[in-house]
């Protein structure tokens, strides 16, 4: 016995009960009380449980299931939730059919480029912004982010277009200003096993983002998702950005393979970000195509009105006409997997 799924609206004095009963059994427990249901997953050595006990617990008042799970994580694991999670965001949903994009700058720079960009991709036929203010960078010298001043650009380019927003968090300290802000809280590649820090997102009631990290496994991907989603927030969606492996002719290794494992692996929904995956602009439009055709659930890719002068990763963004054409095309690949754009 792994973990025990109350059911909605399960008495505080229910919960108590099973969760004596397990530490009865000298097993600790997590609860972690989503919007949805609270979910108490069990730690320790369960073997010690008969089934007779666990029978009993499972026909105790406000229990609705008891799972069994053998893969280290748990609530982010298929054998947990069978049917895909869909995440509503403002309206637009995540994991369905439909196949949702993030478009927009690598870093909020100002507000008249924000402005401008976020009305092109929004022509272009995106349904989100992205755009950070907080930019994690290798050199300490390099254009840093605006901080709350591309929160405030962000929210007003929002109000603007109509397009939620989609941005990056680094710093646990900064997470009551970004939730204020932000419709998607983005994990950067960087900070996938910043554990405090997904401890922290994962007490937001807000979605989140979780970039896979930089040379991190499968398997490491999904136990960060699991930190979040341990803390009671469920809204969690995988974001694969490309690995580093010897290949230089790429600025990473966009591992599309990593779309149909984790829908085996994991009911979150699956985001392919073939910019940061690829890094040159020419290479974006075709590996997009292929995540697409991958079962990529959404995509999140960097564009600039004028990315030879752009602050961060003009090399890799497209130019608002490159998206425009990109996203003509993506529609014959999504309806020949049985999606749409
Ligand atoms: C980004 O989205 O601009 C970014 C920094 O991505 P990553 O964390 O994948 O490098
Ligand atoms: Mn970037």
């Amino acid at each position: 016995m792994d973990i025990i799924v109350l059911k909605r609206g399960a008495t505080e004095e229910e919960m108590r009960h099973v969760v004596k009963k397990l530490e009865s059994r000298g097993l600790r427990v997590n609860i972690s009380a989503g919007t949805e249901r609270t979910i108490i997953g069990v730690i320790g050595d369960t073997s010690k449980v008969t089934e007779e006990e666990e029978d009993s617990i499972r026909a105790a008042s406000g229990v609705e299931n008891v799972v069994r799970i053998l893969k280290p994580y748990k609530l982010a694991s298929r054998e947990f939730k069978r049917e895909n999670t869909e995440i509503d965001v403002r309206g637009v949903l995540i994991g369905g059919k439909k196949i949702p994009v993030m478009a927009g700058p690598c870093a909020v720079e100002n507000k008249t480029v924000l402005t401008a960009i976020a009305e092109k991709v929004k022509a272009g036929g995106a349904a989100f912004l992205r755009g950070g203010a907080y930019k994690p960078r290798t050199s300490p010298y390099s254009f840093q982010g605006l901080g709350e001043e591309g929160l405030e650009y962000l929210a007003e380019a929002r109000e603007k277009s109509g397009l939620p927003i989609v941005t990056e968090i680094m710093d646990p300290r900064d997470l009551d200003v970004i939730v204020r802000y932000a419709d998607i809280i983005q994990i950067g590649a960087r900070n996938m096993q910043n554990f405090r820090l997904l401890l922290e997102v994962g007490s937001a009631q807000k979605p989140v983002l979780l970039k896979r990290g930089l040379s991190s496994t499968i398997k490491e991907w999904l136990m960060s998702a699991e930190y979040i989603m341990s803390r009671g927030n469920h809204q969690v969606m995988l974001c694969e950005r490309g690995i580093r492996t010897f290949e230089t002719a790429t600025r990473n290794t966009l591992d599309l393979s990593a779309v149909p494992v984790l829908k085996q692996l994991t009911h979150l929904p699956v985001v392919v970000d073939p910019s940061h995956g690829v890094g040159k602009r020419d290479l974006v439009a075709p590996m997009t195509k292929a995540a697409v055709a991958a079962g990529a659930d959404a995509l999140i890719i960097e564009v600039h009105t004028n990315p030879e002068e752009a602050m961060s990763d003009g090399d890799q963004s497209l130019k608002p006409e490159q998206f425009e054409q990109l996203m003509r095309e993506l529609g014959a690949v999504a309806r020949a997997v049985g999606r749409e754009i």
